[in-house]
């Protein structure tokens, strides 16, 4: 459910700050060092966003750009190009070939996770949604993140699916059985039981900032996300 980003980039260090920075805003995040690499990459699962640096040895990262954006299979990628330059003309030269933003090192992480998230937004290739704020509850889709007026809440995987769907659906009642196929999806075979033992860890994450209530039991039902009481 989280963007996969590919960071083409051939310094080691960089490639870590930037895999450090962004896993830690969610990201799934997938590296190659030169356009050579990162071209066959592209033969298996298509990234959401390629991260590319300028100056790569080999192929430039304008010339992956341009082979990117003619590809049929891979037109439709977004691209930030990553550049030690600030001159016009690069800027220029790179948004020709197809790059979709520009950014000038050295910037900041935050600036970059900013960036990125407003070129999925733009790009509308991957079903980005929006970020959502009810009852003092935060959830982005983009980064995974869920906070509590400002703190990060922790949740497993399943919690976050469960509290995501709830969040979306804010105020209906679901089954047991329609949690089980929205969030665990149909292939999965697992009891009831499974639910309610999710929902118990989701009301504990959320019990450590006092908002266990926004996750309501209907009796006879099952279960909902609610603001009211
Ligand atoms: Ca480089």
């Amino acid at each position: 459910m989280s963007a996969t980003l590919l960071v083409v980039e051939d310094e080691f260090a960089i490639r870590e700050m930037l895999s450090f920075a962004l896993e830690d805003a969610g990201f799934r995040l997938k590296q190659a060092a030169t356009a050579e690499q990162a071209q066959a990459m592209l033969g298996n699962e298509l990234p959401d966003l390629i991260l590319l640096d300028w100056m790569l040895p080999g192929a430039s990262g304008v010339e992956f750009a341009r082979r990117v954006k003619r590809g049929e299979k891979t037109k439709d990628v977004p691209i930030i190009l990553l550049t030690a330059r600030g001159e016009e003309d690069d800027k220029i030269r790179g948004l020709d070939a197809g790059a979709d933003d520009y950014i000038v090192k050295p910037f900041s992480p935050r600036e970059l996770v900013a960036r990125i998230k407003a070129v999925l937004r733009r790009s509308g290739a991957t079903p980005v949604e929006n970020s959502l704020e009810l009852g003092g509850l935060a959830i982005d889709p983009i980064s995974h993140r869920v906070s509590a007026k400002g703190a990060t809440v922790k949740l497993g995987p399943t919690e976050y699916r469960l509290l995501l769907h709830f969040m979306q659906n804010a105020d209906r009642v679901f089954t047991r059985n329609q949690l089980l196929d929205s969030v665990w999806g149909h292939q999965v075979i697992v009891e009831d039981r499974t639910v309610d033992v999710h929902i118990r860890r989701l009301r504990k994450a959320l019990s450590e900032h006092g908002m266990e209530h926004l996750v309501q039991t209907v009796r006879g039902s099952g279960y909902r996300f609610s603001e009211k009481e």
